[in-house]
Parts: C-alpha cells; sequence; structure tokens
C-alpha cells in the first residue's frame, strides 16, 4: 500500500503523450499532497518549503543530519500510508548510514517533488497577482524572484487585495450546498486550479466523488463562463469548484483534471480506466456508480 503510493504503476504509454519522467513526477506529487491532506487534516498545505515539514525534515537528513525522532515517531503512528512512505524514505538515514544508495535517492525525488508543489503554489499566486494587476514582465520576474527568497515577500503577496478571492474565497451556497468555488475569471489554467486545490484541501473532509461537465450554475456564470467545471464532494457534501480544467481530449487540460482526482485521493483513482474516462469524455462522475461511504 505504501510502496504503491510512494512509486505507482503508470498506465502504458499511448500516442502522443508527455514524457514518462515527467508522468512519474506528476504521479509523485499526487501521491505526497495526498499522503499532506491524510496526515494533516485541517492543516493547509503550507505555501513556503520553510514551513513544510517534510521539506525540512527531508533537507536534514540530505545534508547529513539526524531525523527527528518525535516527528517520526508521531507520523509511524498516523495511519496515512502516504506520508508513512515519506518517513519511511526518511528514516532511511539508518539505511544510508548502511548505504542504501536507493534510499537516498528516493529520498531527494521525493524532496524535489515536495519543492515543485511549493513552487508551483508560488508562482500560480504570483502570475494571479501580476495578472489582477496588469503588472509587467519585469515587475512579475522581480515578484517571484522575491516571494521564493524572503518569507515576508510570501506573506505580503498572500495579504494582496487582487488575490482575496483566490486566497480567502468564501463558501457559496446558492447551488443548496456549500461550494468553494475558484474565481472563474482566473482564467482556466491548469495549475492555477491545482494551486487553488493545494491553498483549500484542507477545508475538505475526504474527498468521495468528482464530476465533470457542464452545469447550469456553470453556464449561468458571467464573468469567463467555463465549458465544464470539475467538482469534488466531500463525506460532508461540501463541494471544491475548480474552473481552469477539462476533459474530453489529451491535452494539458485533462491532465490537470488527472493530476487533482489523484491527489484528491479519489476511490479507485487508480484505476487505469480514470485515464480513458478523463482523456475521452467532456462529462462524467468518478467514481462511475455511487459508492457507500468509506471510513
Ligand atoms: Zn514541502
Amino acid at each position: 500500500m505504501t510502496d504503491d503510493l510512494l512509486l505507482p504503476e503508470l498506465p502504458p504509454g499511448r500516442g502522443s503523450r508527455p514524457r514518462w519522467s515527467s508522468l512519474r513526477e506528476a504521479q509523485r506529487q499526487t501521491a505526497l499532497v495526498f499522503a499532506w491532506a491524510a496526515a494533516r487534516p485541517g492543516a493547509p498545505f503550507p505555501a513556503s518549503p520553510d514551513d513544510c515539514e517534510v521539506c525540512r525534515t527531508l533537507g536534514a537528513w540530505l545534508s547529513g543530519g539526524a531525523v527527528p525522532g518525535e516527528w517520526h515517531k508521531e507520523h509511524s503512528r498516523s495511519q496515512s500510508g502516504g506520508l508513512a512512505a515519506v518517513v519511511r524514505a526518511v528514516a532511511g538515514a539508518r539505511d544510508a548510514a548502511l548505504g542504501n544508495a536507493g534510499r537516498r535517492q528516493d529520498g531527494v525525488a521525493i524532496r524535489h517533488s515536495h519543492e515543485e508543489l511549493h513552487l508551483l503554489l508560488t508562482r500560480e499566486l504570483t502570475d494571479l497577482w501580476a495578472d489582477t494587476t496588469g503588472a509587467g514582465a519585469e515587475r512579475r520576474a522581480a515578484r517571484t524572484q522575491e516571494v521564493l527568497r524572503f518569507r515576508a515577500a510570501l506573506d505580503a503577496l498572500l495579504a494582496e487585495p487582487a488575490l482575496s478571492p483566490f486566497v480567502r474565497p468564501g463558501w457559496d451556497g446558492s447551488d443548496g450546498r456549500p461550494v468553494l468555488r475558484e474565481p472563474p475569471a482566473t482564467g482556466g489554467i491548469a495549475d492555477r486550479s491545482k494551486a487553488f486545490f493545494l491553498l483549500h484541501r484542507h477545508r475538505f473532509q475526504d474527498l468521495t466523488a468528482a464530476t465533470m461537465g457542464d452545469y447550469a450554475q456553470v453556464r449561468r456564470r458571467e464573468a469567463g463562463a467555463a465549458a465544464g467545471s470539475l467538482r469534488l464532494y466531500d463525506a460532508r457534501g461540501r463541494v471544491l469548484e475548480l474552473t481552469g480544467l477539462t476533459s474530453g481530449y489529451e491535452g494539458e487540460g485533462p491532465r490537470g483534471t488527472l493530476w487533482v482526482l489523484r491527489a484528491a485521493g479519489l476511490p479507485d483513482a487508480g484505476r487505469p480506466d480514470l485515464e480513458r474516462t478523463v482523456f475521452e469524455r467532456r462529462a462524467f462522475r468518478w467514481p462511475a456508480e455511487p459508492e457507500p461511504a468509506r471510513r
């Protein structure tokens, strides 16, 4: 179970597809996002690696430091297969002492993927600020650098009023149930929807189902009406709606949809026909048949 999460099997390749290494990177990222939510329910995914215990712990280990004992014990007790796998890699400090290069390689790969997640989040926030305020290319580049280097710059960015609808969205009850919706005006960018998911995943319980397709309220939406929206439903019936993702063809948008569905840890998300469903159907429900609530 834990090895499946850490190094999942990939379906056989076909047609024009991204390189295998980038698929593998996406698989590792989604496993890590799922592991974070499972091990830290209610805790936001940190924007900065400096605030991230996975990055800090792996960084300390890889630079030759000891693995903090309490951290290891605490996570070993958790029921999370995913983070347990991370912890096993971290605890591989013992193996490293015995010259186990494989474990160290795992640690390097996990740390890299985790840093990519923080980078994705901060990059999308900076881009959104630039898009919203009309900042030119130079200011955008300078601010991205600042945010990556200085903690205070990241805090200032997160506090920007221009980012408020994205960083601090309110619940929308007009659908009859609480919906947290990515602002449609953010542009239909797959990575931006991933960033919105990273920012707000912790506000939901276990995610149990998803739908993709045309919905009345999507069509009614005034600004940036999207052709489809990915909706994720949690165990309490709350909805996380992402407006930058698509399905029905092989491209960036559907790959983003796959990424989110796997990171959400939906039931049966490891099945190969999830990929076929996302690439071939413009509207779908996952899992295909309603299932009794798990856990
Ligand atoms: Zn991290």
